[in-house]
């Protein structure tokens, strides 16, 4: 079985109105919505500030679908650290007479899993993902290293719940810097800064926390602990549904994790490491819908003047 997460009634109330306002248009399962118009347009606004905010940067842009081959979730770690947030895609590869009976099973929504073949793509989890091994295919980093934006991607987490900021599909927008160790933690910082500042003009109350990835079972437990150690993870925490405040994008710093999984490096022998940052766009919408109310007709000037300027 799937880890359900309990909502709040704070946040399942806030569900509720997304829903009753036609921000989230939802379906039979949790976690799983469609976006009306005013909500995409916020979307597409933030989107637009962090594209601002990236202006002047000298960046490559790399955007991939939602998929990632199964391939790279092999490669990179993903199934070790997190098993209980990926998903794979599994199709029909059978004969005729199997495709009816699948199809009879499946109107009945009995299980037909067994008519279905694991295929060579999985659902991406982070939009940095394909990143890193295209960067490495190209041979040594050019001096100052590489940074992506990869766009806002749909990414897939496994975790079902009637927290609305808690979803199994949504948009990441990430910044993936390869380059010295010294840069990456330059490049983390000058993004904190960045971020703070954006959210602060849309009017949200944001902190900056030490913070660790929801590493799977006993063995993650320590992998948590020694990432909060090091400070490798700050998160960018604003009010959603609450009580709690809720992550709405991460700065992330990988050491040299991807860079031994994929080989990436300098010519004159000199260490590369990765980081990235990563924004969750929905929660940021939904952040701005919490703190502003269900109309943005209706936001303040200043905060409007942000997203569509
Ligand atoms: P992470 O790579 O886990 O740090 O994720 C990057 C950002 O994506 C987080 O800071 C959140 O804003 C957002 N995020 C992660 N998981 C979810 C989820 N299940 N639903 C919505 N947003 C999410
Ligand atoms: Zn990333």
């Amino acid at each position: 079985m799937v880890a359900y997460r309990e909502a709040t009634a704070e946040q399942a109330a806030f569900l509720d109105d997304l829903l009753g306002a036609g921000l989230f248009v939802a379906t039979e399962v949790d976690g799983l919505y469609g976006q009306g118009a005013a909500f995409a347009r916020v979307l597409t606004g933030f989107d637009g500030a962090v594209s601002r905010l990236a202006a002047a940067d000298a960046m490559e842009s790399m955007h991939f679908p939602p998929l990632l081959t199964r391939y790279q979730l092999e490669t990179n770690g993903y199934l070790g650290s997190f098993p209980h947030l990926a998903g794979t895609v599994f199709s029909f590869e059978g004969r005729d007479g199997e495709a009816a009976e699948q199809e009879s099973i499946a109107a009945r929504h009995e299980d037909w899993s067994r008519f279905q073949t694991m295929s060579d793509v999985v659902l991406a989890p982070a939009a940095c993902y394909p990143v890193y091994p295209e960067i490495a295919k190209r041979g040594v980093l050019p001096d100052g290293g590489v940074t992506v934006d990869t766009g806002a991607a749909w990414v897939f987490r496994n975790e079902p719940s009637r927290d609305p900021a808690r979803m199994r599909s949504f948009h990441m927008r990430e910044f993936a810097r390869i380059a010295s160790p010294d840069d990456i933690l330059a490049f983390r910082n000058l993004w904190l800064a960045r971020v703070t500042g954006l959210v602060g003009r849309l009017g949200l109350t944001a902190a900056s926390e030490i913070a660790n990835d929801p590493f799977f079972g006993r063995a993650g437990r320590m992998l948590a602990a020694n990432q909060r150690e090091q400070e490798l993870k700050f998160e960018l925490v604003a009010q959603i549904g609450g009580p709690e405040p809720t992550a709405i994008a991460s700065f992330n710093y990988h050491q040299d994790h991807f860079s031994l999984v994929y080989g990436l490096g300098f010519a004159d022998g000199g260490v590369a490491h990765t980081g990235c940052v990563a924004f969750g766009v929905e929660r940021v919408v939904l952040a701005l819908f919490r703190a502003h109310g269900l109309d943005p007709q209706r936001w303040p000037s200043e905060v409007r003047a942000e997203l569509w300027p």
